[in-house]
Formats: C-alpha cells, sequence, structure tokens
C-alpha cells in the first residue's frame, strides 16, 4: 500500500544534558607560558561567570553531531516540496543570496550619506519601476516589511485620499474568502468590516456587493486570485461597481504568483495593491522575516505614499520628504533592503518571458495536481483553479479521517503539510499550492503519498488518525505549543 515512503532521519537524540559526561571538552589549549591570575582580579568580580549550574560537557565532534542532527528535524524547502496553500513556498536560486551579499550591497548602513548610496538607489528606484511594470500601476513604495504592513499602509493611503476630499467613509468590504489579515488591516485602519458572501464558484457575487456598496464604504479588499485558487473573472464589474460610488478597489496580491507577466492588476481596474516578495520574487520565508510587502498604486494615490520618496535629479538620487500630503514613514529608513536585492536579481534575471513561463508553470503544476487527486479527494469549488487548488476532507471524513489527520501523515511520506482548515468558507479544506519550482517528479510523489493515504483512510483510518508515527513527538497541543513552547532545560526534570 505505501508507496515511495521517504522517511526522516531517525529521530531519538537525546539533549545535550543528557550526553554530557563531567570533565569532557571541545578545546584544548596549549600550557600557560605566562603567570596565572585569577580573572576575577584582572577583570572585575562582575565580569566572571563562576559556575553554571548543570552545564553540558562535550568534545566538539559531539557537540556539532548533536547540532547537525537536530537540524535535520525540521522540514525546509531544500529537503522537499513544501505545498502551503496561498503561502507560494518556491524554491529560491542561490544566485539571488549571492547577489544581497555583495560586499557593498550587505554592508551599506542607512546613515551613509546619499552619496554613497547611489546604488543602493538605483536598485531600488529600479525594483519600483519593475513591480510598476508587472503590476500595471502607476507608482510604488517598498517600505512594508511584510504582506499585512502592507495591506495597513495601502488601506491607510486609501483613508487619506478618501480623507482629502472630505470624508473618510466607515466600511471596508471583505469577502468570506478572504485571508484573515484583511479585516485585521481594516480594523487596524480605523474601519468597520463588511464581509461578503461568495457565489458557488467561490467568486465574489456582484449582485451581493452591489447591494453592500454606498457611501460609507472605503473600499473592498479583494484577493485575485482569490484563496480558492479562483480568478475573480469579474473583477472589472467589481472595480466599475465601486468607483460608482466613489469607493476603491484593494487587491491583496499575495498570489500574484499567478499573475506575473500574464495579467495587470491596474489593467483591470485595482487602485492598490500589495505584493509580497518574500512570496512571489525570491526570498526564504516562514522563519519570521525579514520579508517585503511593497504596495503599488494609481496615480492619484502616489501623493500620500509614505516618506521619503526617491527622486532623480541631475547631480543624482536623492530622497524626497517635502511632500505634505504623504501619511509618513511606515517603517524605519527605507524599508528590507536584502529582501529588495533578491527580487531585483530574480527579476532581471527571469526578464519579461522567464516570469510568464514561471506564472504558467505554477499553474500547471497545480491543474496537474487537481486533476489527478480529483478521483480521489472531493473539489468542492469546480471553477478553474490557476496556482492552488483547494480540496476537502468530506469522502475521508465518512471513515473519521480529517484534514489534520490527512495533513499529519503526510509528514510520515516525507512531505510538509498542506495548508489545513483554510479557506474558512470550505469545510475540512486541503489548501494546495505547489508553485512553478517543483518538478513533474517530485510532484507525483507527492500526489502518489496523497493517493495512498486516501486508501488508509478506508482501510485503516486508525493509521493515519494517529499520524505522524515518523517523528519524535507526534500531535502537541497546538495552541500551547505556540503560546507557551517549553524551550528550557530544567534539571528537575531529568529522570
Ligand atoms: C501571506 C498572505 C498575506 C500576509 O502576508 P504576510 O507577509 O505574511 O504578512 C495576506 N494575504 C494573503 C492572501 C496571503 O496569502
Amino acid at each position: 500500500m505505501i508507496r515511495k515512503v521517504r522517511r526522516h532521519p531517525v529521530q531519538n537524540e537525546p539533549l545535550l544534558f543528557e550526553i554530557s559526561e563531567p570533565g569532557k571538552r571541545a578545546w584544548q589549549l596549549p600550557a600557560l607560558d605566562v603567570p596565572e591570575t585569577d580573572p576575577a582580579v584582572a577583570l572585575g568580580e562582575g565580569h566572571v561567570r563562576r559556575e553554571i549550574e548543570g552545564f553540558p560537557e562535550v568534545s566538539e565532534a559531539e557537540a556539532v553531531r548533536h547540532f547537525t542532527r537536530l537540524s535535520t528535524w525540521n522540514y525546509a524547502i531544500d529537503l522537499g516540496l513544501y505545498p502551503l496553500g496561498s503561502c507560494t513556498m518556491k524554491y529560491n536560486p542561490r544566485v539571488n543570496e549571492a547577489a544581497a551579499r555583495v560586499e557593498g550591497l550587505a554592508w551599506a548602513h542607512p546613515y551613509q550619506p546619499e552619496s554613497l548610496s547611489q546604488g543602493a538607489m538605483e536598485i531600488m528606484a529600479a525594483l519600483e519601476q519593475a513591480l510598476a511594470e508587472i503590476t500595471g500601476m502607476d507608482a510604488v513604495t517598498l517600505q512594508p516589511a511584510a504582506g499585512a504592513h502592507g495591506e495597513l499602509t495601502g488601506i491607510l493611503l486609501v483613508r487619506a485620499w478618501l480623507a482629502s476630499q472630505g470624508n473618510p467613509r466607515k466600511k471596508i468590504l471583505v469577502p468570506d474568502s478572504a485571508h484573515g489579515t484583511n479585516p485585521a488591516t481594516a480594523r487596524m485602519a480605523g474601519y468597520a468590516v463588511e464581509n461578503i458572501r461568495s457565489n458557488e464558484l467561490g467568486m465574489v457575487d456582484l449582485s451581493v456587493l452591489a447591494a453592500a456598496v454606498n457611501e460609507d464604504v472605503a473600499a473592498l479588499m479583494l484577493t485575485n486570485p482569490n484563496t480558492l485558487g479562483v480568478f475573480e473573472t469579474e473583477i472589472v464589474r467589481a472595480a466599475e461597481i465601486l468607483h460608482a460610488k466613489g469607493a476603491q478597489l484593494y487587491m491583496d496580491g499575495a498570489n500574484m504568483n499567478a499573475l506575473v507577466g500574464i495579467a495587470r492588476p491596474g489593467d483591470f481596474g485595482v487602485d492598490v495593491m500589495h505584493l509580497n516578495l518574500h512570496k512571489t520574487f525570491s526570498t526564504p520565508h516562514g522563519g519570521g522575516g525579514p520579508g517585503s510587502g511593497p504596495v503599488a498604486v494609481r496615480a492619484h494615490l502616489e501623493p500620500f505614499l509614505p516618506l521619503p520618496r526617491l527622486e532623480k535629479t541631475p547631480e543624482g538620487w536623492r530622497f524626497q520628504y517635502d511632500r505634505p500630503q504623504s501619511i509618513g514613514r511606515v517603517k524605519a529608513f527605507y524599508g528590507n533592503f536584502g529582501v529588495m536585492v533578491r527580487a531585483l536579481a530574480y527579476i532581471l534575471a527571469h526578464g519579461a518571458e522567464g516570469l510568464k513561463a514561471a506564472t504558467m508553470d505554477a499553474v500547471l503544476n497545480a491543474n496537474y495536481i487537481r486533476k489527478r487527486l480529483e478521483p480521489y479527494y472531493e473539489l468542492p469549488h469546480r471553477a478553474p483553479t490557476m496556482h492552488e487548488c483547494v480540496f476537502s476532507d468530506q469522502r475521508q471524513a465518512r471513515h473519521g479521517v480529517r484534514t489534520m489527520d490527512i495533513a499529519k501523515r503526510l509528514i510520515d511520506y516525507g512531505f510538509h503539510p498542506y495548508t489545513v482548515s483554510f479557506p474558512l468558507i470550505v469545510p475540512g479544506a486541503m489548501m494546495i499550492e505547489p508553485t512553478e519550482t517543483e518538478s513533474k517528479r517530485e510532484l507525483d510523489l507527492f500526489i502518489d503519498a496523497l493517493i495512498s493515504i486516501a486508501q488508509e483512510a478506508e482501510t485503516d483510518p486508525e493509521l493515519v488518525r494517529s499520524a505522524p508515527h515518523s517523528t519524535r513527538t507526534a500531535r502537541v497541543d497546538e495552541v500551547t505549543a505556540a503560546r507557551r513552547p517549553v524551550l528550557r532545560w530544567k534539571p528537575q526534570q531529568q529522570s
């Protein structure tokens, strides 16, 4: 039944404290050839650490091997497919890391004079221009540090623009398929949130939208393609409905991996949007940053962009602070520069044709998975998908096997789980985004694993329900583990 199982290395590593033996050292020094001095006398008592209770004593080889083995417990994009939906966990070419580490860039200091920063400023300007071209928008700020930060910046721009016309308005419309950051952003920007129902195709229902838009509505926040992986084909009409009432269309561009080089939000009515450079444009993510969430706007929102703006003068680039309508800074200095370097390297290395090819491969890979898994898993929304597909656990649930169980069982097959239970409008959701960087071979391994798990759900549901079986710990209480992680070794807990 289980085919092509790839297991993690054995995970029976003891704590460093458990392999400790008194007197072991990871170093060896030559005999002292100067008079011995009491460090407390030489340095002062306050600078000397006497005894550390329970400090582990191991050899160099033991220390190196211990931490190297621990490092293999983590799943990483360098180990295999990372199919988290709405995340674009793609492989990031190493050459972009090399570009970000070029000495003059990696060591540039935000306080160094503009005359010494011309290269860095040129890179930022070139990236702004490339992103404006890719999105079809008029201007870009690189300052926000992540997607959610870009959302907040974008909605603050909308607010400032509306306020400049006399009324910032009260509400933001958010579809029921939206990422959780969208309603959170609206609240943080001082707006009430109103939910918009999706239709049976998983798209925004235009009649519901038209009924909801009035002079109190500041904007609709729409992800396109949305979190079902479905392209909102009626987005032009949605934009018209909003604009007719003076409201704005905000696009959550986290899923731009499905559009780059093919379709431009600026061409289908979007007023303001953010990009996730750490998703679409080649920066490793998942470890908590740094990221970058540039915001692209149409010309009417440009005067409100964060300070400073880059300006080209006959003497070179300079930072422009004299912008009375700006919403001000949203981040210290200029944003996460290293991420920008990677993004520009990625864009220039691909070129227009390469970016388009990457998008088409991402869509092809998702549809390949969708087609091959359709016989085994329920597909609740049948509209054609773009870069990700969303199944549900409906068929497996009849055997008491839920999306979380299937995800945990994938770990035994050597894969990172897909996104579990999101989007919320699909009960038991299994959201899969393969990205363009996966080969057919890797996709087939993943698909075979999921087919095998679907069969296990019928023949041996308990096996799936109790997974994972190949890891050191099986299922932890995820809320407690996240909120109260046990990171410190306590001597009294040693048995
Ligand atoms: C990832 C994501 C975000 C948030 O981006 P962060 O960089 O994690 O803040 C917002 N919306 C969607 C649809 C996303 O997938």
